[in-house]
């Protein structure tokens, strides 16, 4: 008893189940001290894929940490079931599809692994007789992968289900305690930005999704104007041609397109480009407006696999004032966490020889970029 008192064991089972590898548990002399609720429950733990967009649920912490250094992003705990009980809760896996599905449905199990490419991977977790939690389940016809989706949390099945094309199932088992959902890490920080978005459709020239996202370019605007200005002469000028950030010497920001859309930033390159750069697909791209500039630079593919961040900014005219380089940094590692990789940061005179930008006094910047992400190297 001298270890760890009893009282402090009974607190609540979230909270023990949290500290997974609590080493009294594997220490026999304290089995007994050890209460039934807090002994027998099993915290599930709720991953996403963003390139799948593939929910993943699992009480194995190892597979848990694998994965969410594959690029899984960490979305907290699922729920906590009981750690055995009658109604075991099957987890099958589609060896064509990559999915996995989970039921306490011992003949969908059957049916699905006699065809349908589908294997049984055992028990995942087990459903409370006691049923305090409904675990809810939906499922959406019109996607490929992450059809059905779980959720003790009532509103967010309500939420869904008014959406995208989802439908509630009901129930499919029970939890003794409900999820704590985490937000995305890209969300904190993105909310560290000083941005605001002004999205017009006439600058989005197609999907860009994460399987296409490649680089960040660099530009200078070559033009002191407030970012709202400098946006409406895209505007006017045929919105053909913008980048997806704007980012003032003030540090503040204006987003003119989501990062899974085309933007027509990077124009053309010297021919050659697109497969040096390794961005040869441009069929996504609509390209609107395009008009080639010559032999000598006639890929276009870049578009199609960057972000593009626009410094205020003329070149042989003063330098960037650390809020903006700032900026470009909160902004980077934005980026970086939205995509769960780091993409190659390059400027506009790279895939264009010729381009004004970056600018020359922006070298030792975008040399500390691309080393360390950040305009210096700390
Ligand atoms: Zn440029």
């Amino acid at each position: 008893m001298r270890r760890i008192a009893a009282a402090c064991l009974a607190i609540s089972s979230l909270m023990l189940t949290a500290m997974t590898a609590l080493p009294a548990y594997a220490d026999s002399t304290n089995v007994q001290i050890v209460s039934a609720t807090a002994q027998n429950t099993t915290t599930i733990y709720r991953l996403y894929n963003p390139a799948s967009g593939e929910h993943l649920y699992t009480r194995d912490t190892n597979e848990f940490s694998v994965l969410t250094h594959r690029g899984w992003y960490d979305e907290g705990t699922a729920w906590v079931s009981p750690s055995w009980s009658q109604t075991p809760v099957y987890r099958l896996y589609n060896r064509f599809s990559g999915e996995h599905h989970y039921t306490t449905d011992e003949h969908e199990v059957r049916v699905l692994t006699s065809r349908h490419h589908w294997v049984k991977e055992g028990i995942a977790w087990y459903s409370s007789p006691n049923k305090e939690v409904p675990v809810y389940r939906q499922y959406n016809p019109g996607i490929r992968i992450g059809q059905h989706h779980y959720t003790t949390n009532a509103n967010e099945y309500k939420i869904n289900n008014a959406r995208n094309g989802w439908r509630g199932e009901g129930e499919a088992w029970y939890a003794i305690a409900a999820g704590k959902p985490k937000a995305h890490p890209y969300v904190a920080l993105r909310a560290k930005l000083r941005i605001t978005e002004d999205y017009r459709s006439g600058f989005n020239h197609g999907v860009k999704n994460r399987e296409h996202q490649k680089y960040i370019m660099l530009h200078d605007t070559e033009v002191n104007a407030s970012a709202k200005s400098i946006l409406n002469s895209w505007q006017s000028a045929g919105a053909f041609v913008a980048a997806h950030f704007i980012v003032e010497k003030d540090g503040s920001i204006l987003q003119v397109l989501p990062l899974d859309a085309i933007a027509h930033h990077a124009g053309f390159g010297n021919t050659g480009h697109n497969a040096l750069y390794g961005v040869t697909d441009e069929s996504r791209d609509d390209r609107r407006g395009t008009v080639p500039i010559g032999s000598w630079a006639r890929d276009y593919g870049m578009n199609s696999y960057s972000i593009g961040i626009e410094m205020v900014h003329v070149s042989g005219r003063g330098g960037y004032p650390a809020a903006q380089l700032e900026a470009v940094d909160n902004l980077i590692a934005y980026i970086d966490a939205y995509y769960a990789f780091e993409s190659r940061i390059i400027d506009h005179k790279a895939w264009r020889s010729g381009n004004s930008d970056t600018s020359a006094e922006f070298a030792g910047y975008l040399a500390n970029y691309q080393k360390y992400r950040k305009h210096q190297p700390h």
